[in-house]
C-alpha cells in the first residue's frame, strides 16, 4: 500500500463498512478475510492518463469506449503535451501515446486505416487500396475495399495478380472464365469468398436493394488497381480493322465504342443466373468452384471465441491465400502465435483491438485497431490480438499462402520437457515454475483463449488497484 491512490480506495471503503453490522460475510469480515469484495465497493478506475497513474502490468486501456485521451505519461515518467496534437488519433492509438513498458527498439509501421487511403468515385460506386505504396509492410499482399451499388458493374477486365475477396455486405454476382473456357457465374453475400486465379477474366456486380461492399486481397503487395486490363480499355487502343477482322464485323459497329475506360459503372439490373448463362451452342460451364461460402463453415470454437480457416484444403482453387475468420469475445485474447509461412495481413471488421509484434533481438511494438484497420505482422514474428472493447472483436487474418499455419506458444511449451521449460523460465521461482507446469501440462492449441477468473466482480473492478 505505497500507493496513494489505492490508500485512498481503502480508506473510503472501510468509510462505508463502518456503519455496517458485522456479520458473518460482510464486507468488513471478507476484507478481513482477504476475499474480494463486490464492485460497487470500489471507485470507478481513474483516468490512467495522469502522471501518478501506475501499472506495472501495462494493463490495456480501452480508450476509444471510456472515452479518455491517451497522453504520453508512464509509472512517473513522461510528460504533457505542448505542440500541435490530434485527440482523435490519439485515442485511437492509446499504446503508440503511452506504449507498454515492454516495447523496445525500432520496428517498422504496421498499421494503415483505410479511411487515409484515396477514395476513387466512380458512377454508382468507389473504391480504396492499401498497398506496399500506403503501407511499406504491405509487400506480400495488397488489399482493396470497394462498394457497388446495386446494377452496379465492376468491368470485365483481368490482372496478373490472383483475386481474393471477402464480402463485407450486400449481394454481388461474379462471373468468370476458366483456364479450359468454362464459363463461371455465382451470386455471393455476406462472408462469402471468391478467388480467380492470375489472367482468368472476370466482372463483378452489385445486387438487391443496396448492392454490396467487399474486402478483395491480390497476391502481390505491388498492384495497383489503377492498373488492371480493361475490355474497353483494350478496344480503344486496338485499330479499327482489326476489331473488324477479329469479331467479322464491319467496322462501323465499333464506331460508338466507349472512348474512355468505364471500370466502375451504373449497368442494367441483372435476372436470375439461369436467363443470364449464356446459351450458345459451345457454351459449358466450368468445373471449377471459384466461390466458397467461408462464414457458413462449422466454426471451431475455442475457450474465448471462435475460428474458421478457409484455405486450400476447403476451397481447392484458392492455392496462394489461405485465410481465417476469427471472433474475439471481450475479454478473450487471440492467444501468443506466429505465423511459419507467411506475413500475416489482418483486417479487422468490429471491435477494437491490441497487438504486440515482438520482432526478436529485443525489439518488440504495440499496435491498436479499430474497424477498417489492417494490420501487417511479417512471418515468423510472435504476437497476440487482445479484445480491449466491450463487444466481440471480428477480424480477418489472411495469407500469401496455400495452407494456414500456426504455431501456439501454449502448445509448444505444453509439449516441451517440463524440466526444459522449468530450468529456461522459473529457475529463480520452483514454486512459481510448478504451478506453471501444472497449467501447461496438458496444454493444446486454443486459437482464441480466455483466462476463466472464478471472481467476475473482481474483474469488474479496476484490475490496477485491486493488486496493489
Ligand atoms: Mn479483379
Ligand atoms: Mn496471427
Amino acid at each position: 500500500m505505497h500507493i496513494p491512490g489505492a490508500a485512498l480506495l481503502f480508506a473510503a471503503a472501510i468509510g462505508e463498512l463502518a456503519l455496517a453490522v458485522p456479520v458473518q460475510d460482510s464486507p468488513r469480515q471478507r476484507l478481513l478475510d482477504g476475499k474480494p469484495l463486490p464492485s460497487k465497493f470500489y471507485k470507478k478506475p481513474k483516468n490512467p492518463y495522469t502522471p501518478g497513474f501506475r501499472d506495472p502490468l501495462d494493463s490495456a486501456v480501452d480508450s476509444v469506449g471510456r472515452k479518455l485521451d491517451p497522453l504520453p505519461f508512464r509509472n512517473g515518467l513522461g510528460q504533457s503535451v505542448l505542440g500541435p496534437w490530434n485527440p482523435e488519433r490519439a485515442r485511437q492509438n492509446p499504446d503508440l501515446v503511452r506504449p507498454p513498458s515492454t516495447d523496445h527498439g525500432d520496428v517498422p509501421n504496421l498499421r494503415w486505416s483505410f479511411v487515409d487511403s484515396h477514395i476513387r468515385i466512380e458512377e454508382g460506386g468507389w473504391t480504396r487500396q492499401t498497398t506496399i505504396r500506403e503501407m511499406g509492410a504491405s509487400s506480400q499482399l495488397a488489399g482493396v475495399n470497394m462498394r457497388l451499388g446495386p446494377g452496379v458493374i465492376r468491368e470485365l477486365h483481368w490482372h496478373k495478380e490472383a483475386e481474393w475477396a471477402y464480402v463485407l455486405d450486400g449481394t454481388v454476382r461474379v462471373t468468370a472464365l476458366d483456364y479450359e473456357g468454362g464459363s463461371f457465374i455465382d451470386d455471393v453475400g455476406k462472408g462469402d469468398l471468391w478467388y480467380f486465379p492470375s489472367g482468368v477474366p472476370h466482372s463483378l456486380q452489385g445486387l438487391g436493394e443496396n448492392g454490396t461492399e467487399f474486402l478483395l486481397i491480390f497476391d502481390d503487395g505491388h498492384f495497383s488497381e489503377e492498373s488492371t486490363f480493361l475490355l474497353t480499355d483494350w478496344l480503344q487502343r486496338t485499330p479499327r480493322s482489326v476489331l473488324s477482322e477479329n469479331f467479322h464485323l464491319p467496322p462501323e459497329v465499333f464506331d460508338h465504342i466507349p472512348e474512355k475506360e468505364k471500370y466502375i459503372f451504373q449497368g442494367s439490373v441483372p435476372k436470375s443466373i439461369d436467363e443470364e448463362q449464356p446459351k450458345g451452342k459451345y457454351f459449358k460451364k466450368s468445373k471449377q468452384k471459384f466461390t466458397h461460402k467461408m462464414l457458413a463453415q462449422t466454426p471451431h470454437k475455442t475457450s474465448g471465441g471462435e475460428v474458421r480457416i478457409t484455405d486450400s484444403r476447403n476451397f481447392p482453387i484458392s492455392k496462394t491465400v489461405a485465410a481465417a475468420h476469427v471472433v474475439i469475445q471481450p475479454g478473450a485474447l487471440r492467444e501468443m502465435h506466429w505465423h511459419p509461412n507467411a506475413d500475416e495481413w489482418s483486417f479487422f471488421i468490429r471491435g477494437r483491438a491490441r497487438v504486440t509484434v515482438f520482432a526478436s533481438s529485443g525489439t518488440a511494438r504495440t499496435f491498436n485497431y479499430v474497424p477498417g484497420d489492417v494490420g501487417i505482422v511479417p512471418a515468423n514474428m510472435g504476437h497476440f490480438v487482445e479484445n480491449i472493447g466491450d463487444e466481440p472483436l471480428e477480424m480477418l487474418e489472411i495469407f500469401r499462402a496455400d495452407e494456414f499455419r500456426d504455431f501456439s506458444l501454449f502448445q509448444w511449451l505444453g509439449e516441451t520437457p517440463q524440466r526444459m521449460v522449468v530450468d529456461t523460465l522459473f529457475s529463480n521461482d520452483k514454486e512459481a515454475g510448478e504451478r506453471f507446469i501444472k497449467e501447461i501440462k496438458d496444454a493444446k492449441k486454443d486459437e482464441v483463449t480466455k483466462f476463466a477468473d472464478d471472481s467476475e466482480e473482481e474483474e469488474e473492478a479496476d484490475r490496477v488497484d485491486l493488486r496493489r
